[in-house]
């Protein structure tokens, strides 16, 4: 039942800028109510980090309102509307088939921040889809979403996962149902964009343009060519991001341009998957045939979704539609080289290169080079790298099948990263502040879910992510979450999309 009382202690106190900026934006909708809710998991740090009430909210209350049944006080829920390419063909019209927004909080520190369901239930726009989540996809959202943060990669973070007591009608069967509370810069995608353009209606356009500059970029308002400038930074941000992904082996897999957030925050962990031995063709989602979102893909799909953005952006550029192309062509040709840029910056701090020399981008490249065909874990590599700064270079080559390429390699490295006044101990510490010793191995999510799902067992989750969450700290009593998939469980691993 809702008290005012029980609905005073959460301590949500939102400001719903999207809901009054953007009407035609979106539908505004309830959450499904839900037979028997139950809170499995409240991310309390963040919970506080929102301002919200942690002890209040970690029981009945938090399971009311984290499965939807309750709304807290002032949220004003949402669906939110988007278009999008998806495997590169256009949909116009897809949005929050199975998500809410449920409004925004200022957080402690001032930032306004979405919070989302994901699983709440049919929305007009769920077309055929059942609007609902299974708890093992929601779970891993959980697991990898908190993972990416913990390793310092822009992301949106997991709040709380409460259970339905519904079962979930997916490909393998009924499973059991879950909400996942999402929390996001934004949840404004380039496919928000697109959807916005095709209305073909410029001052709806311009609103969202308008709004995502208050939001993301304020520095542009007052500028020359403002729209112009939000390009520009969406960009930069996604270049930064892809070479934060490339640099601890992520990999989408659902690259798709409603995927694909205007913050630079990574977005919705459905198929992805963190590379296990070094391929750049790696691919793990099973609706991913022709390799589109393959590793080594991910930052030329970046580039070709910002010219999907930049294409929406165009009737607020100039009025000759030329002129307009004009201005937007040097930030989608210049991708690329800033893209390159940030990789590389990634590449010399894992490889512990003090300033910039001109051959760093052959040194980083022939490193990957020479794991490639051997059958070497690339988070291991860069990990056991720091040893070999050390001297012992004996972990490092035990991860090859054949050592000859590492062994023309490590000197040229050596003589670099030498012209650094650091001592070897300094810079091999460097380098293991960077390089995580723990990812979410395959396996190890696989086992997580399989447990909490089948058998209730949550133990594994909490340990997975206890590991997790301080990826950078080698602990002895941890050390088998370092290690890669047995053989057998690692080949032909795949995942599926689909919450
Ligand atoms: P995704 O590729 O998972 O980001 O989802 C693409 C689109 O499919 C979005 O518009 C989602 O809201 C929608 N969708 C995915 N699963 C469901 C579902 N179970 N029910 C309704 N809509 C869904
Ligand atoms: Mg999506």
């Amino acid at each position: 039942m809702t008290t005012a009382s029980s609905r005073a202690g959460a301590g949500f106190i939102f400001d719903n800028s999207y809901a009054r900026d953007l009407e035609g934006g979106y539908a505004p909708w309830q959450a499904a109510q839900v037979p028997t809710p139950v809170l499995v998991k409240l991310n309390r740090e963040l919970a506080t980090e929102l301002g919200l009430d942690a002890d209040a909210l970690d029981g009945d209350l938090g399971a009311a309102i984290f499965s939807g049944n309750q709304a807290p006080e002032g949220a004003k829920p949402l669906a939110q509307a988007y278009a999008g390419h998806q495997f590169g063909g256009f949909s116009p019209q897809l949005g929050d088939g199975r998500a809410l927004l449920l409004g925004e909080v200022l957080d402690r520190q001032g930032r306004r921040r979405d919070i989302a369901f994901k699983g709440s239930g049919r929305t007009p726009f769920s077309r055929s889809g059942d609007g609902k989540a299974a708890l093992g996809p929601v779970l891993r959202e959980y697991l990898i979403g908190e993972a990416m943060y913990a390793l310092g990669i822009p992301t949106t973070r997991a709040l709380a996962v409460a259970t339905t007591g519904e079962s979930v009608r997916r490909d393998t069967g009924a499973l059991p149902g879950a909400v996942l509370t999402r929390v996001a810069a934004s949840h404004i995608r380039v496919g928000t964009f697109q959807f916005f353009a095709s209305r073909q209606e410029e001052a709806l356009l311009r609103r969202l343009a308008d709004h995502v500059i208050e939001r993301h970029d304020p520095a542009l308002k007052g500028q020359p060519n403002p729209y112009l400038g939000l390009l520009q930074a969406v960009s930069e941000r996604q270049a930064a991001l892809i070479a934060r992904w490339m640099g601890v082996g992520f990999i989408h897999g659902v690259m798709n341009t409603d995927n694909m957030t205007v913050s630079g925050e990574t977005i919705d962990y459905g198929p992805c998957a963190f590379m296990d031995h070094y391929d750049p063709s790696t691919v793990f989602s099973s609706i991913d045939t022709g390799g589109r979102y393959a590793y080594s893909q991910q930052p030329l799909i970046a580039r070709w979704n910002l010219a999907r953005l930049a294409e929406t952006l165009l009737p607020l550029l100039h009025d000759d539609p030329q002129s307009a192309v004009d201005l937007v062509m040097p930030i989608i040709d210049g991708f690329p080289a800033r893209y390159e840029h940030f990789w590389l910056a990634e590449m010399r701090a894992k490889l512990g290169l003090e300033g910039e020399e001109a051959g760093d981008l052959a040194l980083a490249q022939d490193f990957l080079g020479s794991m490639q065909g051997q059958g070497v874990d690339f988070t291991q590599a860069f990990r056991a790298l720091a040893s070999a700064a050390k001297g012992q270079p004996e972990s490092l080559r035990a991860l090859y099948l054949d050592a000859q390429a590492l062994d023309a390699w490590l000197p040229r490295w050596q003589e670099r990263a030498v012209t650094s006044n650091r001592t070897l101990a300094a810079r091999a510490q460097a380098m293991n502040a960077v390089n995580p010793a723990y990812i979410p191995r395959n396996h190890r999510v696989e086992e997580a879910l399989d447990a909490a799902v089948k058998r209730g067992d949550f133990t594994p989750f909490e340990r997975l992510l206890a590991v997790l969450q301080h990826p950078f700290d080698e602990r002895p009593e941890f050390s088998d979450y370092a290690q890669s998939a047995p053989a057998e469980v690692a080949v032909g691993y795949r995942t599926f999309c689909g919450t």
